[in-house]
Formats: structure tokens, sequence, C-alpha cells
């Protein structure tokens, strides 16, 4: 990143350096007063059950609405909150907000007392040496049992396993909070890692979801993560499922849940349906 490499804002005027740079910049700048600013909100897509087609939890994904920059998708601030620590605070409060809001749900009965709630966790805040213990603490705070949590790991980042790496996600699991390995498939990876690493549930990536109607090779890749899925005995979770025929396809396959603008997008929870109805 530029800024932090010495030579401060002169290198700006350098003509060598990327648009890309100049607007991470400013991205920054706005990131780091956006906590206190309260630009920050959750919205939240229902995961549903495709032989029920009821809902049966919901991926918490965080949404950034700047005055200057307009809404930012997490696609792009992510990486830079992770880059620069910012992720650490920011995750502290996702987590926190998305608690908050689940609660208010379980305890008014709108949520049965199995839902279960995903919020995703980037490597840089597992990493934290009391990533475990402020997890649960924010659980005892808003009185939520950790079977209502799931957090969702990307595959990318399990494989850089690492003894605490490991030891977080057993501590994790021994709490009883679940444990997603979250675009399995898009980490380019090798399986070795999935016999070492303890998960409840595997999330195949969209990419291969999308087209599992017209792409043979997206098919056999679809089915072979099926079938792993039944070998280790764990919920596999299709996102990105956009049109019936594709849900109606992975349930023939044996896929047990999904999510996807097909079912709901991701919405904040004013806005969300009576999760008794059967969608869509
Ligand atoms: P992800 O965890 O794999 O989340 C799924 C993404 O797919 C979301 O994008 C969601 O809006 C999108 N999606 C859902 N259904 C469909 C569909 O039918 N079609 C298509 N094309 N897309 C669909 P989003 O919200 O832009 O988030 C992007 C990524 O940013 C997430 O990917 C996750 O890796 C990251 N992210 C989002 N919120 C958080 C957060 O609170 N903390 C961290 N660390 N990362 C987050
Ligand atoms: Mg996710
Ligand atoms: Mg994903
Ligand atoms: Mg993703």
């Amino acid at each position: 990143f530029a800024c932090s490499k010495g030579n401060g804002y002169s290198m700006l005027y350098h003509s060598d350096i990327r648009a890309e740079e100049i607007l991470n910049i400013n991205m920054l700048r706005h990131l780091k007063s956006a906590l206190a600013l309260n630009e920050f909100f959750l919205v939240f897509q229902p995961i549903v059950n495709l032989t029920t087609r009821n809902i049966t939890g919901a991926e918490c994904l965080i949404r950034w609405r700047n005055a200057e920059l307009g809404m930012v998708g997490p696609d792009h601030f992510i990486p830079l909150a992770e880059d620069t620590g910012f992720i650490v605070p920011l995750g502290a409060w996702v987590l926190d907000n998305a608690c908050m809001q689940l609660s208010e749900k379980l305890s008014s009965g709108e949520w049965p007392s199995d839902f279960k709630l995903h919020v995703n966790i980037s490597l840089v805040q597992l990493m934290q040496q009391d990533f475990s213990h402020s997890l649960f603490a924010t659980l005892t705070r808003h009185n939520i049992a950790p079977h209502n949590i799931s957090i969702e790991i990307t595959e990318t980042s399990m494989m850089k396993e690492t003894e605490i790496l490991m030891e977080t996600i057993s501590t994790i699991r021994r709490g009883g909070v679940s444990v997603a390995i979250d675009d399995f498939g898009s980490g380019f990876s090798s399986l070795s890692y999935l016999h070492k690493l303890e998960f409840d549930t595997l999330k195949i990536d969209k990419d291969f979801v999308s087209d599992v109607l017209t792409d043979s090779r997206n098919e056999s890749i679809v089915s072979a993560v099926i079938r792993l899925s039944h070998g280790f005995n764990v919920p596999l979770v299709a996102e990105g499922v956009e049109t019936a025929e594709v849900a109606d396809k992975l349930q023939a396959m044996g896929c047990q849940k999904a999510q996807g603008y097909y079912f709901a997008r991701p919405m904040p929870l004013s806005e969300w349906p009576d999760i008794e109805k059967v969608l869509p």
C-alpha cells in the first residue's frame, strides 16, 4: 500500500502510481471514520433447506454507505480493511451488531431456537490471540446460545493453517459454535487440509453453482463436492442460486441447502419475510 511505504503522499505525484492506489488512499481515509459515523449496516440473506424450502438460517453481510463514495461493496473495502488491520475493530462491530439483531429475533420468537446465523470472519481477525475469547464474550453479552452461530472462513484462509488457527477453530467448536468453510472450490487448493481441519458446514462457491445446468465440467465439480459433504456428514450450502431450475437440479443431486437471489436477496431484517412462509 503506497501510503505506508514511507515517502508519504509525495508518491501520489509519481507518474507510475496506479489510479487504484489513489482510490485506496481516499477509501481508507473514509473507512477509518466510518465506524464512528455509523456508516455500516448489516443485511441478512436466508439460507434454505432445499427439500423443505424452509429458512433454516441466514448469512449476515456487511454494507457501507458513505456520503462521498456512495455504496461500497465488501469485495472492495474488506481487502483494504484486512491489509490495514481495520478489520479487527470492524469485525468486532459486525459480530456485536449481528448478535444484537439475532437476539431480538430469537427472544421475540420470530426465529426458531435452532436458527443459525452465519457471520463472515476474516483470517486476520481469527488470528488475533483473543478472538475466541471475545467471540464467546459477545455471545454471552447478548444472551445467545453458541449453536445459533456459525462462523464462515474462506477456504483460502483455511489453507494457511498454522498451530494458532487450528487451536482457535478447535476452541470455537468445543464451545459449540459451528465453523463453515466458505467459497469452497475457489481456493485452488489441495484437499489434504480437509482431513486436518475441523468444520461443520461446506459452502460451495457461486462460480460453480450458477452454470451447473449448462457446463458439464461444473456439474461434475458440484456433484463431487456434494458427495464429499455426504462423506464428511456435513451439510453443503450452494451459494448463488438464481433460478428455480438450478435449485431443483441441486436438490435432485442431493445438495442439502442453498442461498441465492432466487430465494431472497440479502436484506435488512426489517424487510425479512415471515420465517414460517415456505419460499419462494
Ligand atoms: P461471501 O461470504 O461468499 O458471500 C456471498 C456473496 O454472494 C455476497 O456478496 C452475496 O450478496 C452474494 N450473493 C448471494 N446470492 C447471490 C446470487 O444469487 N447471485 C450472485 N451473483 N451473488 C449472490 P457480498 O455481500 O457482496 O459480499 C462479498 C464478500 O465480502 C463475501 O463473500 C465475504 O467474503 C465478504 N464479506 C461480506 N460481509 C463480510 C463481513 O461482515 N466480514 C468479512 N470479513 N467479510 C465479509
Ligand atoms: Mg460467506
Ligand atoms: Mg461464499
Ligand atoms: Mg465470496
